[in-house]
């Protein structure tokens, strides 16, 4: 029988770059002592008091269907985070919980694109958004950001390359895999387009407490970007639960109220005692937090010791994220080549920038998600590699 256009249309062909993860993954599964750079998932297991939450709520009974939107206390407390760390103001029927930060840009598209939509991403990015613009049978535009301007994207660049039938723009700050935090004239700059062709943003903020230099700035916060703008929020990546899929909308009320009618044909809601676990951790998790977020920032430092002044590669400066890019164009290889030849000549597996959109290709994009100690073997193992392809192709 037939299947829909829709979804045969929802992957499509070709490589996606994790054949390098997998083969490391398998080789490490038969023995071998491969380090895996690739995945964006904690080396850690999520803090024993929000375990404690979830068994706590599990026992005491709320094991019943949940309230599809989010429970009323979770629902306050991403409000109460939002706008204690933005300054905009934020009300509990502002934010919808859904099943992860994925479901939370599934649930935004479909609020916002027709059928044929242009949904503009900014490449290099995050592996599902394709995906999830052809599932909400949305069309996929993009716009280079590019390593010269530290993968933040050009205003001009942007209005080049929207068109009549766009509907939205997608941003990503801090980014994966970039680690790049977009600063106040690039967000400016992106507001003012939004407002001036009436566009919706979606900002995918699930790395919002990694930011290593500075301040987190949302574009939510720009004049008159409230009503226009939806925030991606997730509990994955700021308190390491990424198994427990837990994320958000927040965004206009409207909105929030229609991505929950969704959920009513799709999830049916976020299970009652992961709500209950997350609203501990937002209302009681802020030291288990900051120390999450020490942990990236000490492995980007580390990372900046180990791979600054080297020859045959250039650390793309992380800002922030679990996240490192690095370019081995001197090399003269393709970042998929080197993620090959570096698994089989060094034991690491990376991720080809490739497999982020061609503005990524020759770089490859590390995870910073393994011990101080491995990570740090990592990289020299990386260094002396790239010095030693960077001298053989000069
Ligand atoms: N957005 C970005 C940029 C990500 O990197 C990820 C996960 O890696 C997600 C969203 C989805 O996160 P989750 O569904 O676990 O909340």
């Amino acid at each position: 029988m037939q299947l829909s256009r829709r979804i045969n249309n929802v992957v499509q062909g070709g490589s996606d770059g994790w054949e390098v993860h997998y083969e490391g993954r398998s080789r490490q599964a038969a023995g071998e002592p491969i380090i895996l750079l690739t995945v964006g998932d904690h080396d850690t297991a999520t803090p024993a008091p929000f375990m404690d939450a979830l068994e706590a709520s599990l026992r005491g009974g709320n094991t019943g269907y949940p309230p599809v939107n989010g429970s009323a206390p979770l629902r306050a407390a991403i409000a109460k985070r939002l706008a204690a760390k933005t300054g905009v103001e934020t009300t509990p029927d502002q934010v919808v919980v859904t099943p992860g930060g994925q479901a939370a840009l599934f649930g935004a598209m479909m609020a916002v694109l027709d059928p044929g939509d242009g949904c503009l991403l900014v490449e290099p990015f995050y592996a599902t958004y394709d995906l999830t613009v052809r599932s909400a049978s949305g069309r996929v535009q993009t716009v280079a950001a590019r390593a010269e301007d530290h993968f933040e994207p050009r205003g001009d660049a942007i209005e080049a390359a929207l068109d009549h039938g766009t509907r939205a723009i997608v941003i990503n700050s801090p980014n994966n895999p970039t680690g790049s935090v977009y600063g106040r004239e690039t967000l400016g700059a992106i507001a003012e387009i939004a407002r001036e062709r009436n566009l919706w943003i979606l900002s995918d903020e699930v790395y919002d407490s990694q930011v290593h230099d500075g301040e987190h700035l949302t574009i939510r916060s720009f004049p008159g970007m409230a009503e226009r703008c939806m925030v991606i929020g997730s509990m994955s990546k700021s308190h390491t639960m990424t198994g427990w899929r837990l994320g958000w909308v927040a965004g206009p009320a409207e909105a929030a109220a229609r991505i929950a009618d969704l959920a009513i044909a799709t999830t049916y809601g976020v299970p009652g005692f992961i709500q209950d676990a997350a609203e501990a951790a937002l209302e009681t998790g802020a030291a288990e937090e900051a120390e999450i977020a020490a942990r990236y920032k000490r492995r980007r430092d580390i990372a900046l010791a180990a791979l600054s002044n080297r020859s045959g590669l250039a650390l793309h400066h992380p800002s922030g994220g679990m996240y490192a890019m690095i370019d081995i164009r001197q090399t003269g290889l393709s970042g998929q080549a080197f993620a090959h030849a570096l698994l089989d000549e060094a034991g690491i597996a990376v991720m080809p920038g490739e497999s982020f959109g061609a503005a990524a290709a020759g770089h490859v994009r590390i995870a910073l998600t393994v011990a101080d100690d491995r990570l740090e073997m990592a990289l020299a193992r990386i260094a002396g590699f790239a010095a030693d392809r960077a001298k053989r192709s000069a």
